[in-house]
């Protein structure tokens, strides 16, 4: 088997992070969350009040403290990654919601993108790797041997994630969940830094109506097609 990068891309709440540790987990190759990334220095531009609750950035603090943000991945006796911003576990903090309402405004700094897709080229380096994200095929690794659009509705999308925050005891509404799924959509389509869009040799994959097992399948037989030569 060809050791390769796996490049999968899509909207928010997609599936797609599940799907990529899945697959990371099944072939033996490291899984990163680019996400976790971006919203790792969101949550230190909320503490650190470099952003306001209307959203409004403080670029030049946000820029200035970057060279010193170190983020890492912890794996976990289960397998799962936490993600560790200094040396701290945010792995809880990085998925509520009020970081979830800024982070696509920080995502939109093109010092954070450019600061992000250096650790993020780094950390592929010697391939065997799945990374998730909204720029991954396009910016990050565009020579990515295998490359995954995922889509759904905006209704799927945010079904799906609500069901997960009620999981987790989170108090919010529905409505909440879908207004930030259409709103984060739009500032990652829209932003002038790599905006999220499917690259143009990147395989599509609408997961609507698949279920986890039928997702699974459907992408270790992309795998197997791309790396079995
Ligand atoms: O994947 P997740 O929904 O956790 O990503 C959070 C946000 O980070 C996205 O809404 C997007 O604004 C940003 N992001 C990005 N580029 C990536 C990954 C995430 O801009 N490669």
């Amino acid at each position: 088997m060809k050791r390769i990068i796996i490049a999968i891309d899509g909207y928010s709440s997609s599936g797609k992070s599940t799907m990529a540790r899945q697959l990371a987990s099944r072939i033996g190759y490291r899984y990163i969350d680019s996400g976790a990334m971006y919203r790792a220095v969101t949550l230190y531009a909320i503490e650190h009040g470099m952003i306001t609750d209307a959203g409004v950035a403080d670029v030049a603090a946000i820029e200035k403290e970057l060279p010193g943000l170190a983020i890492d991945f912890a794996v976990q006796p289960d397998g799962s990654q936490h993600t560790l911003l200094c040396g701290r576990d945010v792995e809880t903090e990085i998925r509520q919601l009020y970081v979830s309402n800024h982070v696509s405004t920080i995502a939109a700094i093109p010092a954070v993108r450019h600061a992000l897709v250096k650790m993020q080229q780094k950390l592929g380096e010697g391939k065997g790797i799945v990374m998730d994200g909204r720029d991954i095929g396009t910016t990050v690794f565009p020579d990515a041997e295998l490359k995954i659009f995922v889509d759904a509705s905006a209704q799927t999308r945010a079904q799906r994630r609500f069901s997960e925050l009620m999981s987790k005891g989170d108090a919010v509404t529905y409505e909440e969940v879908l207004a930030n799924v259409v709103h984060r959509d739009h500032i990652d389509e829209t932003r002038a830094e790599s905006p999220l869009r499917r690259a143009d040799d990147a395989v599509s994959l609408d997961n609507s109506t698949m279920t986890k097992e039928e997702q699974d399948a459907w992408l270790l037989e992309q795998y197997n097609r791309v790396a079995n030569v």
